[in-house]
C-alpha cells in the first residue's frame, strides 16, 4: 500500500482507506482492510458505524488511523467536547487520529468550534484536525483564524463523474498542504459510473490494464499528489480488490481517455452529504 503525506504533519497515511457510511459488513472486511495496509478507517457520529468500527479494531488500535466526524448540530464549544467523548466511547479508544468537522455550520461561528477542536488536541484526545465539504472560501476563513493546530485534511466528493474540485479546491489544498480525502470515490457504486460512461472508456481501460473497473476508478482518483480515497466496501473481496489498486499508476494516455469520457465541467447528479 502506497502512503501519502497527511497535510504537513510529517506522517504518511495509506492512499486507499475504508469508508463506513452505510457499512454493514461486520468485523472481517474492516480487519482485512487494516491487515492489507488500508488502515485509515473513516466514520462519523452520524453514520451509526462507530460502534462497529470500535468492535472490529479491538486489539489492533495501534495499527489503525481512526478518522471520525462531529456533526454541525454539535458545533457549539461544549457540544464538540461532549460529542468527541461519545465518539471515543463508541470507538472504544482514548484518542481519535483525525477529528473532522462534517460540513460547515451556517449558525455556529467557526472560531468557537475550532477552539473546542484545539482543546481536544491539547488534551490528547485528538491527534489532528480535519474538515469535510469545505470550500476554498471556508478554508481561507480558517487560515485567518489564530490557530495552534492547523487543519490537515478536507474530505470532499471526488470521482470520475464529479471532478468539480479540480477547478479551485484541489489546487488550493495542494498549495496549502491540506490532504484531500476523496469520499465516494466509486460514485457510491460502480454501476453509476458505468451508466455515465457512454464511450465505454472505463471498461476499455480496465481491459487494457488488466484491472477491474473499480480499481481503474480508484487508481484514477489517487493519481494526483495530495489525494487519498476512502471507498466503502462491505465484503472482504471488495476490500482486497480496492487495496490492490494502490500503487498502480495509469499512463497519461489512459487518463486522457477516461477524462474525455467524464468531462470535468459536467456535474450530472447531486448526492446527499453523508
Ligand atoms: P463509494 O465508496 O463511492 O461506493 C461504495 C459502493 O461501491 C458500495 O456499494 C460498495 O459495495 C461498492 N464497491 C466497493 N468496492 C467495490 C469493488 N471493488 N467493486 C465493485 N463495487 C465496489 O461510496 P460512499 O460510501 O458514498 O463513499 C465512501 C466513504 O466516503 C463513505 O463510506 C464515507 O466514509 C465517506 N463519505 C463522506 C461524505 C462526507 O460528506 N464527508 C460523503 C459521502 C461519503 P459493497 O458495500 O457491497 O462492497
Amino acid at each position: 500500500m502506497e502512503l501519502k503525506p497527511l497535510g504537513a504533519t510529517g506522517i504518511g497515511v495509506p492512499e486507499i482507506g475504508l469508508g463506513t457510511w452505510r457499512y454493514s459488513g461486520g468485523a472481517e472486511p474492516l480487519r482485512t482492510s487494516v491487515a492489507l495496509g488500508a488502515w485509515l478507517i473513516d466514520t462519523a457520529e452520524m453514520y451509526g458505524t462507530e460502534d462497529a468500527v470500535g468492535r472490529a479494531i479491538q486489539g489492533m488500535r495501534q495499527q489503525v488511523f481512526l478518522a471520525t466526524k462531529v456533526s454541525p448540530s454539535h458545533f457549539r464549544y461544549a457540544d464538540v467536547l461532549r460529542a468527541a467523548d461519545q465518539s471515543l466511547r463508541r470507538l472504544g479508544t482514548d484518542y481519535i487520529d483525525l477529528y473532522q468537522l462534517h460540513w460547515r455550520s451556517s449558525t455556529v461561528l467557526i472560531a468557537e468550534t475550532m477552539g473546542a477542536m484545539e482543546e481536544l488536541v491539547d488534551a490528547g484526545k485528538v491527534r489532528f484536525i480535519g474538515v469535510s465539504n469545505f470550500s476554498v472560501a471556508d478554508l481561507q476563513e480558517l487560515e485567518r483564524l489564530p490557530a495552534r493546530h492547523r487543519v490537515v485534511s478536507n474530505q470532499v466528493r471526488y470521482h470520475l463523474d464529479d471532478r468539480r474540485i479540480e477547478g479551485e479546491l484541489l489546487p488550493y489544498c495542494q498549495k496549502h498542504n491540506i490532504t484531500v480525502i476523496a469520499c465516494s470515490p466509486l460514485a457510491q457504486g460502480i454501476a453509476h459510473l458505468q451508466r455515465r460512461d457512454s464511450d465505454g472508456a472505463l471498461g476499455r481501460v480496465a481491459f487494457i490494464t488488466g484491472m477491474t473497473e473499480a480499481q481503474v476508478a480508484l487508481s484514477w482518483c489517487v493519481r494526483r499528489p495530495g489525494v487519498i480515497a476512502i471507498p466503502k466496501a462491505n465484503s472482504v473481496e471488495h476490500v482486497q480488490e480496492n487495496c490492490d489498486a494502490s500503487g498502480i499508476r495509469l499512463s497519461n494516455q489512459l487518463v486522457l481517455q477516461l477524462e474525455q469520457a467524464f468531462p470535468r465541467h459536467i456535474w450530472r447528479h447531486r448526492a446527499s452529504v453523508s
